[in-house]
């Protein structure tokens, strides 16, 4: 896995304290002066380094998950940027959010910060337009970015995999399938990803995602009809939990998004922050 990323003028930047997987480390991505999401805090030297390169004056944060988020007081105030994020997150960051240990250790604790409410465009200094999709479902204020007329589709977390097997505990399977409908509406080809990287055929991908959570719900439903418990369930459709799962306090595991599937849990799950 390489730490640098170049595609069509797009420059990324893999960062992480545990390299080598893809949900162990992130991608910060920019155009010209402008970045899309910050990096998590305890890569703030290397984040640094590489939006100063650009002498980045503009931010755009995807959602405020610490991977995400986590550097935007530092971009405030050492690289004096205008950092934007969707408005139902700006208290989020503002006010702070609780975080468990494994994400502590993974990717540090973020300082609080205020960043503006993203508009619904953005005319950029190099002549990009990057225009806001709302796409709740990974968390209620993860917003996809698109580059208009580029065909390029900044996903933050959207995306991912298509054909995940772990879910967040507070990960809501109906909005993602929801959201990854509404965003193929729209007109793009390659897909940046916070965590997979560039995806070229980015609408098939996201089509084989939203198709993957359908069945995956349909099966999950008729065997929990049958009267299988979410464990039956996870270990027939998904596998055994790895060791991580369980280092999480199954915070991030096969079972969160078995149960993410069930009918119950859509009608009394709350879409919240950890
Ligand atoms: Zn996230």
């Amino acid at each position: 896995m390489t730490d640098r990323i170049e595609f069509e003028g797009v420059e990324g930047l893999r960062v992480g304290r545990f390299g080598g997987s893809i949900t162990s480390t992130c991608i910060v991505y920019r155009i010209g002066r402008t970045a899309i999401d910050t990096g998590p805090p305890n890569q703030w030297h290397r984040v640094r380094q590489f939006l100063h390169e650009r002498n980045t004056d503009t931010v755009l944060i995807t959602h405020h998950h610490e991977d995400h988020s986590g550097n935007g007081a530092r971009l405030q105030r050492d690289l004096t940027a205008t950092v934007f994020m969707p408005s139902n997150g700006v208290d989020l960051v503002r006010n702070g959010f609780p975080l468990r240990l494994y994400q502590r250790v993974v990717w540090g604790t973020p300082n609080t910060f205020t960043p503006k409410a993203v508009p619904d465009e953005l005319a950029l200094s190099d002549g990009y337009r990057l225009r806001p999709i709302a796409s709740p479902g990974h968390s209620p204020d993860m917003t996809c970015y698109l580059a208009v007329d580029r065909g390029w589709l900044f996903t933050g977390d959207a995306y991912i995999a298509s054909q995940p097997k772990f879910f967040r505990a507070d990960e809501n399977v109906v909005q993602q399938i929801e959201t990854l409908h509404a965003l193929l509406e729209h007109e793009f080809d390659t897909v940046f990803c916070a965590h997979r990287g560039v995806v070229r055929k980015g609408r098939d991908a996201l089509r084989q995602k939203a198709d993957y959570l359908t069945t995956l719900r349909e099966e999950v439903r008729r065997r929990h009809d049958r009267g299988e418990s979410v464990t039956a369930i996870t270990r027939h459709v998904l596998g055994r939990e790895p060791i991580m799962s369980a280092l999480t306090g199954f915070h991030f595991s096969k079972r969160n998004l078995i149960r993410a599937c069930l009918p119950q849990t859509e009608s009394t799950r709350t879409c919240t922050s950890p």
